[in-house]
């Protein structure tokens, strides 16, 4: 009798341990990837997203891209790839282009949480990036970058410095490279974007100037700033903009103002 209860002992003990030790090990193995935006942020003091990293959905193939323009200190636009459950970022001050000509230096910052890609609002003042945000481009895309006839993870493609990969967007279309610069010292997180030849090059265009207003919800920098993140209410469909009203303001009363 009493043999068998320490034997039952024992083996609770194993059992206990082993969950243990599984637990444990689950913890130590997942990278906290959104570590440094919680720690630029008091996400009590401001509308965005909470940094929580994704779970790894089922392995569709097509992910996520969002641009974001974002008119804090400077006006620039955040190139957003979904990569492993979050949204890993760079801060493009000039914006893509459809011209390859163009090299458009990208300065990759934090990663950020998938909800991150629907943020459009005010982050107010005192806030890291302080400033309006607008969802000015999002769709999907593929990585399209091969070595040796095979596939290059997107994982790889980022630690390696060269990513390759075609937009579906609501603006942006077609192949785009995203290309690391040489290491110089505190240049290490300096990259280009830039277009690739494709059907989709147009060197005339510029979709920053023609199509300067949200792909989610068709609104101006200025409307955002005034509503907030608080228009979720109805999304009107963007109505063709009727010239708007002008007030008249004689040359008498301007003079007076
Ligand atoms: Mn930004």
């Amino acid at each position: 009798m009493i043999r068998k209860k320490t034997m039952n002992k024992k083996r609770i003990g194993i059992v206990l341990c082993a969950l243990l030790l599984s637990g444990e090990s689950r913890v130590v193995a997942k990278k906290d990837l959104l570590k440094t935006y919680r720690e630029k942020r008091d996400l009590k003091k401001t509308p965005e997203p909470s940094g929580r990293v994704a779970k790894k959905g089922s392995k569709k193939k097509k992910a996520l891209f969002v641009i974001q323009k974002h008119d804090a200190s400077h006006l620039h636009y955040d190139f957003r790839l979904e990569i492993d459950g979050v949204l890993v970022s760079w801060a493009v001050p000039k914006g893509p282009s459809t011209d390859p000509r163009d090299k458009r230096l990208a300065i990759q910052t934090e990663d950020h949480p998938m909800a991150y890609a629907h943020f459009e609002g005010v982050i107010p003042e005192g806030n890291y990036g302080a400033g309006t945000v607008m969802v000015w481009d999002t769709g999907t895309y593929e990585n399209i970058k091969h070595k040796n006839d095979e596939l290059v993870s997107m994982a790889t493609c980022l630690a390696d410095g060269q990513i390759e990969i075609v937009l579906q967007g609501k603006k942006l279309q077609g192949a785009y490279t995203l290309i690391k610069t040489k290491w110089h010292e505190g240049s290490k997180n300096q990259w280009l974007l830039m277009k690739m030849k494709d059907d989709y090059v147009d060197a005339r265009r510029n979709l920053l100037t023609s199509e300067p207003n949200s792909a989610l919800t068709g609104r101006t920098m200025a409307q955002i700033a005034q509503e907030g993140d608080d228009a979720k209410k109805e999304v009107e469909p963007q109505k063709k903009q009727s010239p708007k009203k002008r007030v008249r303001v004689s040359k008498k009363s301007q003079k007076m103002s």
